[in-house]
């Protein structure tokens, strides 16, 4: 057993970063941020007051003007230097994820790797759009160019579960493209976003370019409504998503909305269960299963059922479960003590809708970590689609296991989900395969993957409640942050 050192045990109260300086904010709200593992306040988090907020818009409002004028190629230096900054820095990031978050040490690895890629792909993108779209004489003596432009500021709003990786979805795009950013961490887990921003500084970008304010709602809503905000990105649960689509819409502006999730699981009954198993265990309870593609209702189609709801028991019940920074733990305690509780209502609910709880994760012990907000794995059998524990999001290490004769049927229930964030079939049939990926109505769709995760240079998709808008995450908001212009040309 090794336990990698926390790289602070405390983290004082953090700061908001406007206009290039690390700022202590004056409100009187101040709220703790915990260690799930432990149960113990490792942070304070103030939320900025209106007149912090206004400062930071009219700091990256005049940025805007100056750093959009720059040669592209001067902005992407800044970014490679943010690259190799974060690579630098990547490990006390991934322990400070951990320690926030709760998921275990590989995942937050994964995550900042994922974050360093999308700074890549933003360098990669930005030489590329050079290429222009331009054509001479559409008329007699006449030339037409298309123009790309950078629109202004843009508010970038986080959940909690990828603290470190989401902002990443977006800053970098928009920075390198002539945007100035708002990042709004989750209040939840803001401490590696903070931890970022203090590296950040040693970018020395123009004052205004990035910067950093915590919150929770009045923040957002300021930074919705502001009139020199061009538009939002927003990733988080439906129900604040769909609400600020539309306050977005009554102002006019930008949004991309990455919403909730409850994704399906099909296993064939052709699937190879030895390499099919590993990769439930991941889908369903990696992240302790707080990741918008967890995987949450296990479809096992025709006669696969005995012997996957065997296999997939017993290795569930093995999982060893503790504090993430133990590199040999391979469950983490959700995030916080509130979505302990949630999660345990929605299991006495599946208990109560009829469902059978073949594994009951709520009475997990961890040694040394007495008040952690542990939970093992759970499953349930018998589970229909009607059911209030397979239609809402869980958010947490709980499968469900619902049976059918055939594909078709389980294709119907995967549509009829309110939900369409991700989708993935286990099986050695490439016409199953492909029958699936066709007709199956999700964003992103994985084939023997239980993950179903776009790279950076590929966008996050996500269809249904779970995606409002037009254009999606990564690679997508290279067109999110700019417009085109169009010139049309004669000269006498
Ligand atoms: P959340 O909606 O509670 O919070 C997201 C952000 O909105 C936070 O920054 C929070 O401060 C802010 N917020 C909360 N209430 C608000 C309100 N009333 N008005 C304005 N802003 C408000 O989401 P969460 O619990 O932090 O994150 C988990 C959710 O995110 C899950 O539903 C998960 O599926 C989803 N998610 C989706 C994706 C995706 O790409 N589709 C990725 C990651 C997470």
């Amino acid at each position: 057993m090794s336990i990698l050192k926390e790289v602070r045990s405390h983290y004082g109260k953090l700061n908001l970063f406007i206009n290039g300086e690390v700022i202590e904010s004056e409100s009187s709200e101040v709220y703790p941020v915990m260690n799930p593992a432990k149960d113990e306040t490792i942070a304070k988090v103030p939320f900025a007051t209106k007149e912090e907020v206004d400062i930071a818009v009219k700091s990256a409002a005049e940025a805007f003007e100056r750093w959009k004028e720059l040669p592209i190629t001067t902005r992407i230096r800044y970014i490679f230097k943010m690259r190799n900054l974060m690579e630098a820095h990547f490990e006390e990031i991934a322990r400070i994820t951990t320690q926030n978050h709760g998921k275990i040490i590989s995942e937050s690895r994964g995550e900042v790797r994922r974050l360093v890629e999308n700074i890549e792909s933003a360098c990669a993108v930005a030489y590329s759009l050079s290429k222009g779209e331009n054509m001479d004489q559409i008329a007699s003596g006449i030339d037409e160019t298309l123009i790309r432009e950078p629109l202004g500021v843009f508010a970038i709003i986080c959940p909690f579960n990828f603290p470190a990786m989401v902002p990443f979805w977006f800053l970098p795009y928009a920075v390198v493209l002539g945007c100035p950013v708002i990042v709004k961490p989750s209040e939840i887990t803001p401490i590696a976003t903070d931890w970022a921003f203090k590296i950040m500084k040693e970018l020395n970008l123009p004052p205004g370019v990035i910067n950093m304010v915590h919150g929770s709602k009045e923040v957002v809503e300021r930074l919705v409504t502001h009139p020199k905000i061009k538009g939002i990105t927003f990733v988080g649960s439906t129900r604040v998503g769909s609400y600020l689509y539309k306050l977005v819409g009554e102002h006019g502006k930008r949004a991309i909305i990455q919403a909730g999730a409850k994704n399906f699981i099909v296993v064939m009954p052709d699937a190879d269960l030895e390499k099919t198993i590993p990769a439930l265990l991941t889908s369903f309870y990696g992240n302790t299963g707080q990741r918008c593609l967890s995987g949450a209702n296990l479809v096992a189609v025709g006669d696969v059922y005995e012997k996957l709801k065997e296999k997939f028991v017993k290795a569930a019940s093995e999982l060893k479960i503790g504090y993430g920074l133990d590199e040999s733990v391979e469950m983490g305690p959700v995030t916080t003590k509130k979505a302990r509780e949630r999660i345990i209502g929605y299991i006495e609910k599946g208990i109560e809708e009829g469902a059978k709880l073949i594994l009951d994760g709520r009475k997990v012990e961890v040694k040394g970590y007495p008040n952690g907000y542990f939970l093992g794995p759970s499953i349930f059998d018998n589970v229909t689609p009607d059911m209030v524990i397979a239609r809402d999001e869980i958010f947490g290490p709980v499968a469900n296991i619902l049976r059918t004769e055939n594909l078709e049927e389980a294709i119907e229930i995967i549509n009829e989900s309110n939900y369409g964030n991700a989708a993935c079939i286990f099986t050695s049939s490439g016409k199953w395969a492909r029958e699936f990926r066709r007709k199956v109505e999700a964003g992103n769709i994985g084939i023997n993957i239980g993950i179903a995760a776009p790279m950076a240079f590929f966008p996050f998709a996500g269809r249904k409640e779970s995606f409002f808008g037009v254009l999606h995450g990564q690679i997508d908001s290279v067109d999110f942050f700019t417009d085109k212009k169009v010139v049309i040309t004669r000269w006498w």
